[in-house]
């Protein structure tokens, strides 16, 4: 319901979008024991379904259409973003479980480098600190920038892959 919440902020200042497109992307979230990225076969495949339908959305802003295009029209989106994502949000959203594995690190920056709100202290030569100062947003872009696959979250990484788009 991303776009929902993102519409009642736009209202409050007499903003609105015009249409909207979602597309199903390969996993990424590894924060609780039962969820992990997807199988090789899984991510391919979802990334080639993503391609051929935002071809199909270009077009569809190419000719101005408005309305919403989203995939789920079912109970889920509600139950995730109402009752799950409540409490995602109140206990689940923070960067106090993130460590580094000192003897895999090589102090390259990058995981500093891509966190979207600063949140890492760190740099070429660091060993990567996290700030603790409640800006995280879990997006998990540092553990899975990780050239070394350093970046631990608790236990509940163990064993678990990474992915980004490249
Ligand atoms: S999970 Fe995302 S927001 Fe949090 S520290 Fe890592 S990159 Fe930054
Ligand atoms: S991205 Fe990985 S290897 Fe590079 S500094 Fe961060 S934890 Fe260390």
């Amino acid at each position: 319901m991303t776009m929902e919440y993102l519409n009642k902020d736009l209202a409050e200042k007499d903003l609105h979008t015009h249409s909207t497109f979602s597309l199903k992307m390969p996993e990424s979230y590894v924060g609780l024991p039962f969820m992990d990225v997807d199988s090789k076969e899984k991510e391919i495949e979802k990334k080639r379904e993503a391609a051929i339908m935002l071809q199909d959305f270009a077009e569809k802003i190419y000719d101005r259409e408005r309305g919403i295009n989203i995939l789920h029209h079912s109970h889920w989106p509600w139950i995730n973003s109402k009752i799950l994502g409540e409490a995602f949000t109140k206990w689940l959203i923070t960067d106090k479980p993130f460590h580094v594995d000192t003897d895999k690190c090589v102090k390259c920056g990058i995981c500093s480098n891509v966190c979207p709100v600063n949140d890492i202290n760190g740099g070429f030569g660091k060993i990567p600190q996290w700030k603790h100062n409640n800006m995280c947003l879990t997006c998990f872009a540092c553990y899975h920038h990780c050239p070394k696959h350093a970046i631990v979250y608790g236990k509940r990484t163990s064993g678990k892959g990474q992915y980004f788009f490249k």
